[in-house]
C-alpha cells in the first residue's frame, strides 16, 4: 500500500518523500502535536470522529447556561488547517493494525509512519451503564447541553406545578462526583437556580432548591491539598449544595437516587441527576492493548515507555488521557489533565522531529502547573504546586490560566467578556432550550414524557452524540 497525503496525490512534489504521521485525536493533546508539526518536513492526517477541540474544563459553564457551545469549542481547520502539510479527515478510528501500519476509519484503511493515539478518555459508570440515561455524564458538548435541558425543562414545569412536593422535586439536581468538575458544576447550578428562581419565576421559592453533591470519598476535591477541599466544601455548604460524603450510589431510577456506605441508607429524589464520577479511557487503548499485546491499566490507559511508544512499536505512541505515563520521579501515573496532555503532545512530536533529523531529545519531564476549581463567581480554589490560594486571587489565576489555555483568540475574548457581564449583572446569556422538546432522556422530568423502556447503547468508556437520542 502507498502511503499518500489522503491517498491521493500530495499537493506538492516534494511531499511524496516526506513521512506521513497520523494523528487520531484533535484534544488538548492531539491539536498540541499537530501545531508543533505545522510547516516541518512531514505530512500529517489528524483524524477526529468531531469536527471540533472541545475545551472540556468548561463545560460545566456551559450546562449551567454561563457560556454557549461554541465559545468552547474551535473547528479544527480553523485551528490547524492552514498548513500546508496537515490534512484533517473526520471520521472515527476503528481498527489499528500495528503490524501493517494502518488505522481503520470510515471504513477505509490508511497507512502511516508514525501514529500518535490520543483519543482521551470517556465517562463510565463502573458497570452500571443502565444509570447513563439516568444521570448524564459531562464529557462531550451534548451531555452538557441534556444537563441544561433537563434543569432549565424542571423549572419550566415547576413553573406551572401547583403541587408544592412535585415542584421540591422538580428543583432538586443530584450531581454524583466531588472532583472537580462536579463542585464546579454544583457551585454552578445552584447560583443559576437561586438567580433564576429570585428574579424570572413568579412560583418558586429559592428555599426550595437544593443541589446534593455525592460522593463515596468523606471530601471533596480529594486530589487536591485538604485545606482546599475543605475551604471548597465551606463554600458550597454556604451557597446552598448539600454535601453527602462518604455516601456511595447503591441504585438510580428515573428521579431516585439510593445511597449507601459509611452515611447509611437513604434516598434523595430529583428531577436532575448528574454524572461525574468516573473516568475511562477510549476503546482505542483496549483494541490496541488486543492488537499488539501492550499493557493497560485498570482504567484502560495505555501503560507506555518512557517515550510514549509502546512496547514493540516505537512508530506508535499513546498520549493524554489515553496514556499511564509512570516514568515520574515518584513513579506516580501523570494525572489525567489538560495540562500534562498538552506537554505530552508537544514533547511526541519534537521527539518524532529530532528522531527523523538523526537526532535525540532531552527525555520528557512534567512541569506540574498545578490545579484548580472554581466554585462560584469570583471563587475559586487553587493548588499552585504546594501554594494554596483560595477565593478571588484563586479565581483570578483560575481565570488567566484558562484564558491562556484556551486555544483559539476569539473564544478567549468572548469567554472572558461573558465573565465580566456575568459577574456584573448575574445574568446568564446561554439559558436556551434546544433541540426538540420531547428529547429527554429515561427520566420523567419535564413537560413531555420519556419512555421508560428506552435502550441505551452499551457504555464502554466512550462517550458518543448518538448517546444523546430523540425519543420519538
Ligand atoms: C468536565 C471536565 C472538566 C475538566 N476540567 C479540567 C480542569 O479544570 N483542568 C484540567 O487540567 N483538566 C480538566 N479536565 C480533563 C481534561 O479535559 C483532559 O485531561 C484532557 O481533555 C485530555 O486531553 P486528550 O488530548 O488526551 O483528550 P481529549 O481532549 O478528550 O481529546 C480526545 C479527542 O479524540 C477524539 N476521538 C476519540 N476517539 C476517537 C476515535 N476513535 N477516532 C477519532 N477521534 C477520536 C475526540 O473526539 C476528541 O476530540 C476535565 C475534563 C472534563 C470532562
Amino acid at each position: 500500500m502507498e502511503r499518500f497525503f489522503l491517498e491521493l496525490e500530495p499537493p506538492a512534489e516534494a511531499m511524496r518523500q516526506w513521512p506521513h504521521v497520523v494523528i487520531v485525536g484533535g484534544g488538548f493533546a492531539g491539536l498540541k502535536a499537530c501545531h508543533a508539526f505545522a510547516r516541518q518536513s512531514v505530512r500529517v492526517t489528524l483524524i477526529d470522529k468531531r469536527n471540533f477541540n472541545l475545551f472540556q474544563p468548561l463545560l460545566y459553564q456551559v450546562a449551567s447556561g454561563l457560556v454557549s457551545e461554541a465559545d468552547v469549542a474551535s473547528p479544527l481547520r480553523q485551528m490547524v488547517g492552514h498548513a500546508p502539510n496537515v490534512q484533517i479527515l473526520l471520521g472515527e478510528v476503528t481498527d489499528i493494525d500495528p503490524e501493517a501500519r494502518e488505522v481503520v476509519f470510515n471504513n477505509q484503511r490508511y497507512g502511516y509512519d508514525q501514529l500518535i493515539l490520543a483519543s482521551g478518555s470517556g465517562s463510565t459508570y463502573f458497570g452500571r451503564e443502565e444509570w447513563r440515561p439516568l444521570a448524564p455524564p459531562m464529557k462531550i458538548l451534548e451531555h452538557a447541553d441534556e444537563i441544561r435541558r433537563r434543569l432549565l425543562m424542571a423549572l419550566e414545569e415547576a413553573e406551572q406545578t401547583p403541587d408544592p412536593q412535585r415542584r421540591r422535586f422538580l428543583q432538586t439536581v443530584v450531581v454524583v462526583g466531588a472532583g472537580p468538575a462536579g463542585c464546579e458544576l454544583a457551585g454552578s447550578l445552584i447560583e443559576l437556580m437561586h438567580r433564576a428562581v429570585q428574579h424570572e419565576f413568579k412560583q418558586l421559592s429559592q428555599h426550595d432548591c437544593s443541589v446534593i453533591l455525592v460522593d463515596v470519598v468523606d471530601r471533596v476535591l480529594p486530589t487536591m491539598a485538604e485545606p482546599l477541599g475543605a475551604a471548597a466544601a465551606r463554600y458550597l455548604e454556604a451557597a446552598g449544595v448539600e454535601l453527602r460524603l462518604g455516601a456511595k450510589v447503591e441504585a438510580i431510577a428515573p428521579g431516585r437516587v439510593r445511597l449507601g456506605g459509611a452515611t447509611g441508607e437513604q434516598e434523595l429524589e430529583a428531577a436532575t441527576i448528574c454524572w461525574t464520577a468516573g473516568v475511562r479511557a477510549s476503546r482505542l487503548g483496549r483494541l490496541l492493548a488486543e492488537r499488539s499485546g501492550c499493557p493497560v491499566d485498570r482504567g484502560g490507559r495505555l501503560v507506555v515507555e518512557p517515550d510514549f511508544s509502546i512496547p514493540g512499536h516505537p512508530e506508535i505512541r499513546a498520549v493524554g488521557d489515553l496514556c499511564a505515563y509512570a516514568h515520574t520521579p515518584d513513579a506516580r501515573p501523570l494525572p489525567g489533565m489538560a495540562g500534562p496532555a498538552v506537554q505530552m503532545g508537544g514533547w511526541v512530536a519534537r521527539d518524532i522531529l529530532a528522531r527523523l533529523q538523526g537526532n535525540t531529545s532531552t527525555p520528557f519531564r512534567w512541569l506540574d502547573l498545578g490545579s484548580m476549581a472554581v466554585i462560584g463567581p469570583w471563587y475559586a480554589v487553587a493548588d499552585l504546586r504546594g501554594w494554596h490560594v483560595t477565593g478571588l486571587p484563586g479565581w483570578i489565576f483560575w481565570a488567566l490560566a484558562h484564558l491562556a489555555f484556551i486555544p483559539d483568540t476569539e473564544n478567549r475574548i468572548a469567554l472572558f467578556s461573558k465573565w465580566m457581564w456575568q459577574i456584573a449583572t448575574r445574568q446568564r446569556t446561554a439559558l436556551l432550550i434546544t433541540g426538540r422538546p420531547d428529547q429527554h432522556i429515561g427520566v420523567d422530568v419535564g413537560l413531555y414524557r420519556a419512555p421508560r423502556d428506552e435502550e441505551w447503547p452499551g457504555g464502554d468508556g466512550q462517550d458518543d452524540a448518538s448517546q444523546i437520542q430523540a425519543v420519538a
